[in-house]
C-alpha cells in the first residue's frame, strides 16, 4: 500500500533471492555487523505510518564483500510507507563523495515524488486536486499527468476494474489516509460513496501537464502505481548516472538491470504467501520490473471474512475471490504496478485472461484448501530463472 498508514496485519515480507551473501548492516558510516553465508537476502519491512522518513542505512564499498571485483553497495531507506532497496554492482571505486551524492539523488527525487502523489501529504498535488472543487483541468507536474494517463490506460484495458479514483472506498474501508477503525461500512454508505468512483470521472493531459475531474467530489489515491513509478524513477536516475548493473526495490515492487556482484543475471525470488520463509518461485530480471499485489498483506478480519486492502471499484467491497497474489513482469515497474492490482481485482479467470491478451508476464498464487496452486503466462514461462536457481529452495 502506497504511503501505508493503517497497520492491520502489516507486515510485508520480500525476499530478494540474489546468490550473493546476505548483508545485514546496521549503520550509515560504520562495519557490517552480521554476514551470514546463504543464498537469499532477507529484508523484513514493517509497513509504518512514517512518510518520507528517509533514515539510510548504507553499505559502504569498502564494507562489501568482494566477487570477482564487482562491489556492492546497497542503500536503503524509508519511502511511500514502506521501505526501498538500491543495490549497485561496480568495478570502480566509488568515493565517499560520489556515494553521498548517489544517496541524496535518490532521497530527493523520491521526496519529488511524495510531494507529487502521496494522499498522505496535505499539500501534495494529488492532495490538493482531490480538494479542488472546480471541474476545470488542474495544472500538474508532467510525472503526476504522465502517471494518470498510465493509470487510465490501465484502467481501460482492465474494464475498469483498476481504478484511482477508488480512493473514497479505500478511506471507507479503513485503509486510507482518513483513520477510522477498521470495520464493515455499511451498504447504504458504500452507495453513497460509489457516485464518486469511476474512472471516466477523471482525464488527464500532458501538454500543458494538467488533470481534470468531472464531479468535485472525485477523490483519487496513486497507491497501486506509484511505488512502481517510483522504482522506475530511481532507475533512471541511476542510468543518467551511468549506473548500469542496479537492483531497485520499493516495497516489493522491483526492477534491475544488468548483472549482480556474482556476474550473473538478477534472480528475484517470489514469497509464499502468508508464508515469511517460503519462495514460491524465482525469476531471472533483465532490464525488467517485475510487481506484485497481493491479498495478504494488509486486511482485517470480521466474523471469518477477510477484507483486503485491494478493492472492487464495481462493487465497493475488498475483492473476495481466491486470487491470493499476483506478479506480472513489465519494462515499465509502474504498469506491472498497476497491472498486477488490475489482475487480482478481475481474480484467476478474467485476470489470468487480460494478462493472456497483453502478453504479459504474470504469475497468479490461487488459494486452494490448505494450499497455493500456481497459473502462469506463457510469457512468463520465458522469464523463469534456469532450473539450478530454482530447485534450490
Ligand atoms: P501493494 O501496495 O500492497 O503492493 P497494490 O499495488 O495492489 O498493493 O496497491 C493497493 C492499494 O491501491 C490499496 O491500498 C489502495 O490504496 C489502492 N487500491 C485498492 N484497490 C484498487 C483498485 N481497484 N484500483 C486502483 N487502486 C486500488
Ligand atoms: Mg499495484
Amino acid at each position: 500500500m502506497f504511503f501505508a498508514c493503517v497497520q492491520l496485519h502489516a507486515t510485508l515480507l520480500i525476499m530478494i533471492y540474489t546468490r550473493d551473501e546476505l548483508f545485514s548492516v546496521q549503520a550509515a558510516w560504520g562495519p557490517v555487523y552480521s554476514i551470514m553465508s546463504s543464498n537469499m537476502i532477507i529484508t523484513q519491512l514493517k509497513k509504518t505510518p512514517a512518510i518520507l522518513c528517509l533514515a539510510v542505512t548504507i553499505m559502504l564499498p569498502s564494507c562489501s564483500k568482494k566477487g570477482l571485483d564487482r562491489d556492492l553497495i546497497v542503500i536503503s531507506g524509508k519511502t511511500m510507507g514502506t521501505e526501498y532497496e538500491v543495490k549497485i554492482v561496480t568495478t570502480e571505486t566509488i568515493s565517499k563523495q560520489q556515494f553521498i551524492e548517489v544517496r541524496n539523488g535518490i532521497d530527493s527525487l523520491l521526496g519529488v515524488v511524495n510531494q507529487q502523489m502521496s494522499t498522505y501529504i496535505d499539500s501534495s498535488e494529488i492532495s490538493r486536486f482531490n480538494c479542488y472543487e472546480k471541474t476545470d483541468w488542474f495544472p500538474v507536474s508532467t510525472e503526476t499527468a504522465e502517471v494518470f494517463k498510465q493509470s487510465l490506460e490501465v484502467s481501460e484495458k482492465s474494464s475498469g476494474a483498476f481504478d484511482i479514483t477508488v480512493g473514497p472506498l479505500v478511506n471507507l474501508w479503513g485503509f486510507g489516509p482518513e483513520k477510522r477503525n477498521a470495520d464493515v461500512p455499511s451498504e447504504e454508505s458504500i452507495t453513497q460513496v460509489m457516485r464518486f468512483i469511476g474512472y471516466r470521472k477523471i482525464s488527464a493531459r500532458l501538454s500543458p501537464p494538467s488533470i481534470k475531474k468531472k464531479v468535485s467530489d472525485v477523490y483519487c489515491d496513486l497507491a497501486a502505481v506509484a511505488k512502481g513509478y517510483g522504482v522506475d524513477r530511481i532507475a533512471e536516475y541511476l542510468e543518467f548516472n551511468g549506473i548500469s548493473d542496479y537492483l531497485v526495490e520499493i516495497g516489493g515492487e522491483i526492477r534491475a538491470r544488468g548483472r549482480n556482484q556474482r556476474d550473473t543475471v538478477w534472480q528475484v525470488g517470489i514469497a509464499v504467501p502468508e508464508n515469511e520463509s517460503g519462495i514460491q518461485t524465482v525469476v531471472s530480471l533483465n532490464n525488467l520490473s517485475m510487481a506484485t499485489s497481493g491479498d495478504y498483506r494488509f486486511y482485517f478480519e470480521r466474523e471469518g471474512i477477510r477484507y483486503s486492502h485491494i478493492i472492487n471499484p464495481g462493487t465497493g467491497k475488498p475483492i473476495t475471490h481466491k486470487l491470493a497474489s499476483t506478479t506480472v513482469i513489465h519494462t515499465s515497474c509502474a504498469y506491472a504496478d498497476a497491472m498486477a492490482t488490475a489482475i487480482i481485482v478481475l481474480g484467476p479467470g478474467e485476470g489470468y485472461k487480460l494478462a493472456l491478451r497483453e502478453n504479459l508476464p504474470a504469475f497468479l498464487i490461487i488459494r486452494e484448501k490448505d494450499s497455493f496452486v500456481e497459473k502462469m503466462t506463457p510469457a512468463f514461462k520465458k522469464c523463469l530463472a534456469p532450473d539450478e536457481h530454482r530447485s534450490n529452495h
